[in-house]
Formats: C-alpha cells, structure tokens, sequence
C-alpha cells in the first residue's frame, strides 16, 4: 500500500495522541482479517472520503464505544467498513463455492448414472449370453428375453 503525501496531510488531525496511517493499517488487518485488497480498498475510500471533507469526532467516539482518543472514530468507522466489505466478499465467495459444489455434485451423478447404465447393459448383454449359451443357441439367433417354447 503506497502512502500518498496527501494522505499524512489528510490524517493528520487524527495522530495527536500517536496514532499513524502506518499503525492504524497494522491494526485494521490485524481487527478484520480481511484480505489485503478489501483493506487498500477501504483505506483508499476513506481518505477519497477525506478528502470530500469527512470528518470524525476526536473527543469521543461515536460507534458507542465510548472511547476518547483522537483516532477512534476514524479507527472504528474505517474498521466497520472494513467489515462490511469482508462480509460481502465471504458472502460472494460461499456463494460460488456452493455454485461450483452443486455443479460439481451434478456432474458426478450424472457421471454415476452412465456408468451405471453402461454396467447394467453390459449385465444384460451377459445374461443374454448365459441364457442362450444353456439353451445352446447363437446370440445373433434369437431375441431377448428368451421366450419359452
Ligand atoms: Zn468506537
């Protein structure tokens, strides 16, 4: 993640009391879990935000948490954020999952059916053959199943 000059300049109402970029990024991964390019994604939208001239409180946080560093506002919104996206990513990535799971579980049926079906000709066939063998006719002779008489 590249830091912009604009970025530090942008941020800096929220770093009096030694909070930075460099650590509010540590502590958003380390937060979240989520993947690198959901955090570059959020972090770029919130200073893109800062820059339309978003502010955030620096007395006292308002997601409820009651906290009163300078940062904890832009901390936890940046971090809610971070979430929301996540949960939209997993959510699109189990859905896939599922897709190609479900097509793949169709394909083996399907594939079980055939084999299925070309094992049971091929019993038939074989029957075929044992009952004319004991009635001790060609297989090309007569029809199946065998008739009586
Ligand atoms: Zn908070």
């Amino acid at each position: 993640m590249t830091l912009l000059p604009r970025y530090k300049k942008l941020f800096k109402p929220y770093q009096q009391d030694g909070c930075t970029i460099e650590k509010m990024v540590m502590w958003l991964r380390k937060k979240s879990g989520a993947q690198e390019e959901i955090i570059s994604l959020c972090v770029r939208n919130l200073f893109t935000e800062l820059a339309h001239g978003k502010t955030f409180p620096r007395d006292i946080c308002d997601c409820g948490c009651d906290m009163t560093n300078a940062h904890s506002a832009i901390n936890h919104y940046l971090l809610r954020e971070t979430l929301k996206l996540k949960g939209e990513a997993d959510r699109s990535y189990w859905e896939l999952l599922e897709k190609v799971d479900h097509e793949r579980i169709i394909k083996h049926v399907e594939m079980e059916n055939a084999a299925y079906i070309a094992a049971n000709r091929n019993a038939t066939g074989k029957l075929k053959r044992f009952f004319l063998r004991i009635r001790g006719r060609n297989a090309d002779e007569t029809s199946f199943p065998p008739t009586t008489g």
